[in-house]
């Protein structure tokens, strides 16, 4: 996970309307009392969160809305001890009602150096019923000055009395090009990060990938099948058994592994387009280069085709050893006629 402050403009490139929204509020001076931050894993919602919080304690916001990042307000907010602002998130399973009536005791006190005081509850939907409830009454009586920020993955869990108190807000899916943006300014290889916006939408995953040896090696194994397959295909069944199912074990594994082969038909693809800049194993390119000019598209499109295949036998819980070897030949099947 990476730590770096993001800053405004940052943050506006992942999520534009939802920034916006705030923009205006704070210009207008019209914040609510309770956001509801809604969308996938990795799309910004804690960043955002802290980044509003920020805002509205900063003691000399840029422009009138964006924090300075150098008052005592906002470092104190970046090393997450400020005394205003809490942090709730479950405590094991779940977020308890004692955590929440905690909250609310804090909160009864004034606050420590201003009236101001937020709060971000993480994982909202993690509430136990008796927190959501205790938690309704907290934002059935709100105190002027106060604004929770609720952060979820999954809103229709939340009850409905909780969610019709807060102005929800949609984080949408960040586009490719947004992932390779955001992963190049944060130090991933530029050469590494077009794979990992093709593989998830989201960022935290996108990073986890980038540092996971296990995907590292998954690649080197996945090209290798593949050249297998093109160079000797007797040998394909070897690596089969051997690198591959040693590596990919669990269904998720071998999923993962199926998408990472449909890439590499899809980049010699556009090799055969001369499209090389749309390619995700750009590192590749001299490897994948010869392969792409022994072959035809047609071939490529039936290849892809019959990966798709086995993805969904996958799914429908075919034996993943015979569905590999039944891949294996497809793939293989009309080669030397190419
Ligand atoms: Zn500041």
């Amino acid at each position: 996970m990476i730590n770096v402050v993001k800053t405004w403009e940052q943050l506006e490139g992942l999520q534009p309307t939802v920034l916006k929204m705030f923009k205006n509020s704070f210009l207008k001076n019209r914040v609510a009392h309770a956001y509801l931050l809604e969308g996938i894993r990795g799309t910004g919602k804690r960043e955002i969160a802290l980044l509003i919080t920020k805002a509205l304690f900063c003691d000399s916001p840029i422009e009138g809305y964006k924090p300075c990042e150098n008052c005592s307000n906002c470092r104190r907010i970046n090393s997450g001890n400020h005394p205003d602002v809490h942090i709730v998130e479950p405590d094991g399973a779940s977020i308890k009602v004692n955590q929440i009536r905690e909250l609310q005791a804090e909160f009864s006190k004034k606050g420590v150096e201003s009236a101001r005081k937020i709060y971000l509850l993480v994982h909202a939907d993690k509430m136990s019923g008796s927190a959501a409830n205790s938690l309704l009454k907290f934002l059935e009586e709100p105190n002027s000055q106060t604004v929770a920020f609720l952060l979820t993955e999954q809103p229709q869990q939340l009850l409905p009395t909780i969610l019709s108190r807060c102005q929800i807000l949609s984080f949408q899916p960040l586009s490719p090009q947004a992932m390779i943006q955001h992963l190049t300014e944060n130090g991933v290889n530029p050469m590494k990060a077009p794979l990992l916006a093709q593989l998830t939408n989201s960022l935290d995953e996108a990073y986890q990938l980038n540092g996971d040896d296990w995907f590292a090696q998954a690649q080197k194994i996945v090209l290798k099948l593949y050249e297998v397959l093109k160079k000797n295909p007797l040998e394909a069944m070897v690596t089969l058994q051997g690198d591959w199912f040693s590596h990919f074990k669990e269904k998720e594994q071998i999923n993962r592994g199926l998408d990472l082969l449909l890439l590499i038909i899809k980049d010699l693809l556009y090799i055969q387009l001369d499209k090389q800049e749309q390619m995700v194993f750009k590192a590749e390119i001299e490897r994948l280069k010869p392969f792409a000019l022994q072959t035809s598209g047609r071939r490529l499109s039936e290849q892809m085709s019959a990966i798709l295949e086995a993805k969904r036998k996958l799914a429908a819980n075919m034996n993943p050893q015979l569905m590999m070897e039944e891949l294996v030949l497809n793939l293989q099947e009309g080669s030397s006629f190419v």
